[in-house]
């Protein structure tokens, strides 16, 4: 039987996970209410803007749940979604879900480098849009992949994040890999 998983639906790039879950093998369906979130077994929090999506989910009543979710089954967050997860957030600072052990600064490549297409190790091509970097992470964090340095690609137990878009390419080993988790 396929995995049903949701994908956060408020704002940004959910469109395109969904396709990208369903590529991969699942079974995809978009998350706006807590009814949705019940009936899926994993979930995505998409890019686009955090601080857009944080207030979305405070008006859909969906930020304690949502928490409450990520404490049983897992979670990827992707760019602004790696943002929501992280443990501390900076530039600025703002409220998160604490479900991983980073500590990431917002739009940290500056306007110059904002947006580029690279490649990581394994061959993975990596789009990065006004990315966050993840700054620190704790010891129950494993990094899988890093870039000029800083962790790109991490996990910690459940859950997953990159601040890269794994769901721009054609490829599915990223969203493969968190199907593997749940
Ligand atoms: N810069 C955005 C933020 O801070 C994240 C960008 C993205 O998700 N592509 O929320």
């Amino acid at each position: 039987m396929k995995k049903k998983v949701g994908v956060l639906a408020l704002q940004g790039d959910f469109e395109a996970h969904r396709k990208a879950l369903e590529r991969a093998g699942a079974d995809a369906v978009e998350v706006r209410t807590q009814a949705d979130l019940d009936t899926v077994d994993g979930l995505i929090i998409p890019g686009g803007e955090s601080t857009s999506m944080l207030k979305l989910l405070h008006i859909e009543n969906l930020f304690e749940p949502l928490r409450a979710f990520g404490q049983h089954k897992p979670i990827f967050g992707t760019c602004a979604g790696a943002i929501l997860l992280a443990r501390e957030v900076s530039n600025p600072a703002q409220e998160s879900f604490g479900l991983m052990d980073i500590a990431v600064e917002r739009n940290a490549y500056g306007r110059q480098l904002d947006s580029r297409i690279v490649k990581l190790d394994g061959d993975v091509e990596a789009v990065f849009i006004r990315a966050p970097i993840i700054r620190s992470a704790g010891p129950e964090v494993k990094v899988i992949a890093s870039y000029n340095g800083t962790p790109v690609w991490a996990e910690q137990g459940r859950h997953m994040v990159a601040t890269f878009h794994p769901e721009l390419t054609a490829d599915t080993r990223v969203h493969e890999s968190f199907l593997r988790k749940i």
